[in-house]
């Protein structure tokens, strides 16, 4: 029997049994071995769905084993370690003919392969859906784990690492030698420091309400707590007072990046005439606009190598039943960067 965590109507969640049918050509079925509990779920629960229909099997920074792979399925088989990816590209929409698959505004999904016990068909958030024991995803979504890497520490390669070191060497190319500002150092803001270490920033500061978290970061790359002037200014949080934040410490010149999801109707004030004085620039970024063939792949290599600490963010274990309470927990426990579902 398969189990899942789904959000069923606004603000009912629960671990229930989940139907799980076989891949379709182009699709594989994974065993989730490994799930973080990322904000964006949160999310999901607090904007009744966030765009996906209910009801939603929640989950979508999962790794785990391929247990069948659907007709023209070629670079996984049966057995595969893998970590899913969310941010997907279809080859075939506008942006991807154009060239620029990161942009992609249709990214595929294995719709209606998954369902509640009557037989309602479940919106795996994200097209992934990994709380859960077994989930069916587009091939594309699968990405091989390199044997060393354990699958506690692949998973969170599937959102919050991709997001925050993506948003740095993607999203916004911070250069060598730029000051770097991060505001919010959770699972992705403390992956934005450790981008901004890659990308061989001359300083970075971290920036948190909790001065726990902000300490936290120095063990990740951060050189220095609390706000000053800088090249690049990224708001992991998403609200007005972080947005206002990161345009006000910008040099002239510098590139302000959204990251974090903001709640609807949430607003910012923008002061122009300093915004123009400034020449500074805003960009979003969507999840660091990564790519899950490409990037995965390097990230994992630069976590065997030593260069992104993986491990240094479970910071605990936790089983399918736990993943209720540890969404609440994401509200309480600011100290906490990442729950990981092992299965
Ligand atoms: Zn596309
Ligand atoms: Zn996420």
């Amino acid at each position: 029997m398969d189990r899942g965590v789904v959000l069923s109507a606004p603000g009912a969640v629960a671990l229930e049994e989940i139907l799980v049918d076989e891949p379709e050509p182009g699709e594989v079925a994974v065993r989730i071995e490994a799930s973080g509990v990322c904000h964006t779920d949160l999310h999901v629960v607090e904007e009744h769905g966030w765009g996906h229909p209910l009801p939603v099997l929640l989950g979508h920074e999962g790794a785990g084993t391929v247990e069948t792979v659907g007709a023209e399925v070629e670079h996984v088989v049966p057995g595969d370690r893998v970590v899913l990816g969310w941010h997907t590209a279809c080859g075939e929409c506008a942006m991807c003919v154009h060239g620029l698959p990161r942009q992609c505004k249709r990214p595929p999904a294995a719709t209606g392969r998954l369902h509640r016990s009557d037989g309602a068909v479940l919106s795996p958030v994200l097209r992934t859906g990994t709380f859960a024991t077994r989930t069916v995803v587009p091939a594309t979504a699968a990405v091989k784990v390199p044997a060393g890497l354990p699958t506690e520490q692949a998973c969170l390669l599937g959102c919050a690492v991709a997001t925050g070191v993506m948003s740095v060497l993607e999203t916004a190319r911070v250069p060598e030698g730029a000051s770097v500002a991060v505001i919010g150092c959770g699972a992705v803001g403390l992956s934005v420091v450790q981008g901004a270490r890659l990308a061989g920033a001359s300083e970075i500061r971290a920036i948190d309400v909790d001065e726990r978290k902000q300490e936290q970061a120095l063990r990740f790359g951060a050189t220095v707590t609390g706000a000053g002037l800088v090249d690049f200014a990224f708001d992991v949080v998403g609200r007005q007072a972080t947005f206002e934040l990161a345009l006000e410490l910008l040099r002239g010149g510098g590139t302000a990046v959204l990251i974090g999801l903001s709640p609807g109707g949430e607003k910012a004030e923008v002061d122009l005439p300093r915004l123009f004085a400034k020449r500074a620039r805003v960009l979003t970024s969507h999840g660091g606009d990564h790519l899950p063939q490409q990037d995965f792949p390097r990230l994992a290599e630069w976590a065997l190598e030593g260069k992104l600490d993986l491990a240094g963010m479970v910071s605990r274990r936790i089983e399918l039943d736990d993943a209720q309470r540890a969404l609440e927990e994401l509200r309480s426990s600011p100290d906490l960067i990442r729950s990981v579902i092992v299965l």
